[in-house]
């Protein structure tokens, strides 16, 4: 079988479209602007790419984006009072503090003093509450987008197997909790479960995300399965960089029954879904009632 590929990118363009939509009735009937703010701190190359990323993508649908870079010896002091000041700004409809953070702040407590309601990552503790409880919360990004490409192509998840492999607080452990608030049966399986070829042939729907180059190959896939891979990793190929994900894409596509690309998959879901949840989180701030399709 040939599987079918679930274009991320097609999808991601889409959700924008959606949120440019919204931004535009925000501002013609209720003359609000979303914004989003996000906190660099350093200058870690990477994070440096998806900050600009991000930035551009708010101004293309119409937001406005608050860019605020740091120095990487920004004290805990400094940083937690700028969040404070975006807390307190009713411009500002989403806050997010682009990690890691450089080793001397505390990652926890830096994400726990955004307020919960403009935590457009959805890393705060209330917000992970509220997710585990099934309460309305923010959510994450990423695995919001696998979510919302899942419902996509299947329509109803309920009752199919699924098997994340990885327990992050960023992926795995969001990701279960939305498969479960959709009745999926869920396993998480992670470095030290046994037998996971075993766990993962069980499973109509596998997400992989590990940080480990193409890691599962096709004959751990169940035939018909869908494979939604969250991996992003750099390697060397002959003599050339490339990009692959956590599940080897040739053999996997050979037996699922739909697979994302890596890249073109789950990475451009990522930033629509960031700006999806600073549409979510301001039509909230306004009492307004929030767009269709942009949540869990
Ligand atoms: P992480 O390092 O925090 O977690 C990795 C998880 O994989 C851990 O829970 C660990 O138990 C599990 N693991 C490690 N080795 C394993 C093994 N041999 N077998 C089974 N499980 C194993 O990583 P993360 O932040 O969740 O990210 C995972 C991957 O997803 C990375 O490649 C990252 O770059 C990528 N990612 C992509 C996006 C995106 O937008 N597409 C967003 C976030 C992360």
């Amino acid at each position: 079988m040939a599987a079918n590929i679930i274009d991320g990118k097609a999808f991601a363009a889409t959700v924008r479209e959606k949120v440019a939509g919204h931004v535009t009735r925000l501002k013609e009937e209720h003359d609000i602007t979303p914004g989003l703010a996000v906190v660099l701190v350093g200058e870690d190359p990477a994070s440096q790419v998806y900050v600009r990323s991000k930035g551009k993508q708010t101004v293309e649908v119409g937001m406005n984006s608050f860019e605020h870079k740091l120095d990487a010896e920004t004290s805990e002091a400094d940083l937690l009072a700028l969040i404070d000041k975006l807390n307190n700004d009713p411009t500002v409809h989403g806050i997010l503090v682009q990690l890691p953070l450089p080793k001397h702040l505390d990652e926890d407590l830096v994400i726990n003093s955004i307020a919960p309601e403009k935590d457009v990552d959805g890393f705060h503790i209330s917000n992970v509450g509220l997710l585990g409880t099934g309460q309305k919360s923010m959510v994450p990004c990423t695995p919001l987008g696998c979510l919302m490409m899942l419902r996509d192509y299947h329509g109803s998840l309920s009752g199919m197997d699924a098997v994340v492999i990885g327990r992050s607080n960023i992926v795995g452990k969001p990701m279960a909790q939305l498969l479960l608030g959709d009745s999926c049966t869920v396993t998480i399986a992670h470095s030290r479960t046994k037998d996971l070829p075993e766990v993962v042939r069980r499973a109509d729907i596998v997400v992989a995300a590990v940080g480990r180059p193409e890691m599962v190959p096709g004959d751990w896939i169940k035939e018909g399965a869908t494979v939604i891979d969250v991996g992003i990793n750099r390697i060397e190929r002959d003599g050339k960089n490339k990009l692959v994900g956590d599940v080897d894409f040739a053999s996997c596509a050979e037996r699922a029954g739909a697979i994302t690309p890596v890249p073109g998959g789950v990475g451009p879901m990522t930033i629509a879904c960031l700006l999806a949840n600073t549409v979510t989180a301001c039509c909230r701030a306004n009492n307004l009632a929030e767009p269709e399709g942009l949540t869990a």
